[in-house]
């Protein structure tokens, strides 16, 4: 049955803190302390930074992004780890196939998120039980916390999902999508970055109630086609359709080098350290990939990326480690210190659907 994007229910729902929950389950000992995953810390010097943390990190004011020195100043005492990836994308799949086995459609959206369209099962009303079967099946069976939010399209649901965390369950039905965005900030609404935030604010627009008064004319003067995206969304409108393509979007490691550096060995052998993980979690995944980037960022955050796509998908290492060294040359031919060198893969496919071309090692 096909129905129209309006009669739909969406659900979206978020691990929370999901590396540092997945580093809790691991080790009892962990709990109730702070729990930082990401760059080393290294007394406050270490660059990089924090990948996740747990809520008694947030607490001391950590988060998500914050370079790992300031989240270090701010928490000495917290628990300091590396990520462990393949022990979070074994978690990611277990939970995954447990969401997917309750959709009529399923879109994952990272390894801690997800969509599921479950229109032809539930009504909104039933929604609720479905979504507390659902928190409840991944904490038996994973010993993970997951907030859930429903509404009528992935704009709400994800915003829901949100509302409450961690463990939360929000249901916006769609008479009440106005009155739930009303009082949020304009900065939940896609596309609305820091920069385009001030902008809005200077034009008076701090709440998405106050956008909403705001005409489709003005919005679209002022912002041309985004405008009217975001005229759209301060109703809560959002007509995309799940995209339930089976896998990661892209698979990525890059590190930070303890000083910016020029040297063209350790550029290079860093990368291919960066290579060897991403091989290895594809490995782990079963899957081959069409799309290279190696990412570089000079001295003062300066950054460039090359990416190639190739004409068949591969899966071995060797083909990733010159692919990556190619692309990384002209980065390294300027002469000029770097401070990140990265290395992702994408458009991933099956091995068995593809030619043996490209099977390295
Ligand atoms: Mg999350």
């Amino acid at each position: 049955m096909s129905l129209h994007p309006a009669d739909r229910i969406v659900m979206h729902v978020d691990m929370d803190c999901f590396f540092a929950a997945v580093e809790e389950r691991e080790d009892p000992s962990l709990k109730g302390r702070p729990v930082i995953v990401g760059s080393d810390p290294k007394g406050g010097q270490g660059r990089g930074i924090v990948a996740t943390c747990n809520y008694a990190a947030r607490k001391f004011g950590l988060r998500s992004a914050m370079p790992i020195s300031i989240a270090y100043r701010r928490c000495p005492s917290g628990v300091y780890l590396r990520p462990r990836f393949s022990l979070y994308t074994q978690a990611s799949r277990k939970v995954m196939d447990l969401l997917r086995s309750a959709a009529d459609v399923f879109e994952p959206a990272g390894i801690d998120e997800a969509y599921l369209d479950v229109s032809s099962r539930v009504t909104f009303e039933s929604a609720r039980d479905l979504a507390r079967e659902l928190q409840a099946g991944i904490l038996g069976k994973e010993g993970l916390s997951a907030s859930v939010g429903l509404g009528p399209n992935k704009l709400v649901a994800k915003i829901a999902s949100d509302h409450r965390k961690p463990g939360g369950l929000t249901a916006v039905i769609p008479s009440r999508v106005a009155e739930f965005l009303d009082p949020k900030g304009v900065a939940i609404l896609r596309g609305v970055g820091p920069k385009t935030r001030e902008f809005l604010l200077s034009l008076g627009y701090e709440t998405v109630a106050q956008l909403r008064a705001a005409s489709r004319e003005f919005l679209f003067r002022e912002f041309g086609k985004f405008g009217l995206h975001l005229w759209d969304e301060a109703r809560g409108i959002d007509d995309r359709p799940l995209d339930p393509s089976w896998d990661a979007k892209s698979i990525g490691r890059e590190v930070t080098f303890e000083t910016d550096t020029a040297d063209a060995a350790l550029v290079g052998e860093t990368l291919l350290e960066c290579v060897a993980e991403v091989h290895r979690e594809m490995v782990s995944e079963g899957l081959w990939c069409r799309t290279l980037t190696v990412k570089a960022r000079f001295s003062g955050y300066e950054t460039h990326s090359k990416q190639t796509t190739l004409r068949l998908s591969t899966g071995g290492l060797a083909h990733l480690e010159s692919g990556a060294l190619s692309m990384l040359e002209p980065f390294l031919g300027q002469g000029r210190s770097l401070r990140l060198v990265g290395f992702s893969v994408a458009k991933f496919s099956p091995p068995e659907d593809l030619l043996p071309l490209g099977a390295g090692d």
